[in-house]
């Protein structure tokens, strides 16, 4: 198994550079779920490279106190160097930690390009493409009571349709490698009475791009109380045969490869047998263990 996407840092908390000591244990809890390789994928908009180039994406979006609150979040977690994480993973690596280096990326709408030129020169290994925000709302922040009023303004069935626009985009743009927590917009629990369509537009998006589609224990520490994707939707990535990874989504080490067992009887309840795993933005296959009984 691999636990793909990893984080250093809580949300809201601060950015301290990562030591091999904290790697070694990271790897050393994924090897104890039967994780042979993770990768460090930290928020791109966690460093203060991004600020220079990404800060108000926010501003089309037409309501003020979701401006407010998006500007005030960014603020707060576009600090880190990301010069620092990067020599900190590739350190680790040297060190012989079965680590590879990558970044959780997010979609900005409109500025992709922006996003792919900041990342050129940089060693990546793999790149995750998130969606966590539509306009200035950052749906997932549900904490947040501005960020809750929204959810009762809107129908689910908007929600959904925004957010998979948005992971269409960030799809066609072929910035990233591996599409996260493909159906996030489920976070807080509301799921259409019809999903298939968005499903279906999830999929063909992964298909189309060549990106594949995350697997993930987060959505079980959720409301949502499933992991990512929802069974149907994993279905519709393995019939267009779009290829996996699997991931726990920590941002600390007691979550770090959380059930991966669990992820692995879904991925063999849809018919996967093998995940994908990436050097250098390259993909390659590995054989996924037999789930044990
Ligand atoms: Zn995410
Ligand atoms: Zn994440």
């Amino acid at each position: 198994m691999l636990d793909y996407h990893l984080h250093l840092w809580p949300h809201g908390e601060q950015a301290v550079a990562p030591t091999i000591e904290g790697l070694a244990q990271y790897c050393q809890k994924a090897a104890g779920a039967g994780v042979t390789e993770i990768a460090l994928t930290e928020h791109l908009f966690r460093f203060a490279q991004a600020d220079a180039v990404l800060a108000g994406f926010w501003d089309d979006d037409p309501n003020p106190a979701l401006r407010r609150t998006m500007a005030a979040y960014w603020e707060q977690h576009a600090t880190a160097d990301l010069d620092v994480y990067v020599e900190a993973v590739l350190a680790a690596k040297t060190a012989g930690l079965p680590v590879v280096l990558g970044l959780e990326v997010d979609h900005y709408a409109g500025r992709m390009d922006k996003v792919a030129a900041l990342l050129e020169g940089y060693p990546f290994d793999v790149l995750l493409g998130s969606v966590h925000w539509i306009g200035a709302w950052g749906f997932d922040d549900y904490d947040d009571p501005v960020v809750a009023a929204e959810w009762d303004a809107r129908t689910v069935e908007e929600v959904w349709d925004a957010y998979t626009r948005a992971l269409e985009e960030l799809a066609a743009s072929g910035v990233c490698d591996v599409l996260a927590h493909p159906d996030l917009c489920k976070v807080t629990g509301r799921v259409p009475a019809v999903p298939q369509e968005f499903y279906d537009r999830m999929a063909e998006a992964a298909a189309a791009s060549g990106m594949a589609a995350e697997v993930s224990s987060a959505g079980l520490r959720k409301p949502a109380g499933e992991a990512y994707p929802a069974p149907p939707l994993l279905r519709c990535f393995h019939d267009r045969r779009v290829p996996v990874t699997t991931a726990s989504d920590a941002h600390r080490l007691p979550d770090v490869a959380d059930r991966a067992a669990d992820l692995r009887r879904l991925l063999a309840a849809a018919g996967y047998q093998a995940l994908t795993a990436y050097r250098s933005r390259r993909p390659h296959t590995v054989p996924m263990a037999r789930a044990r009984k």
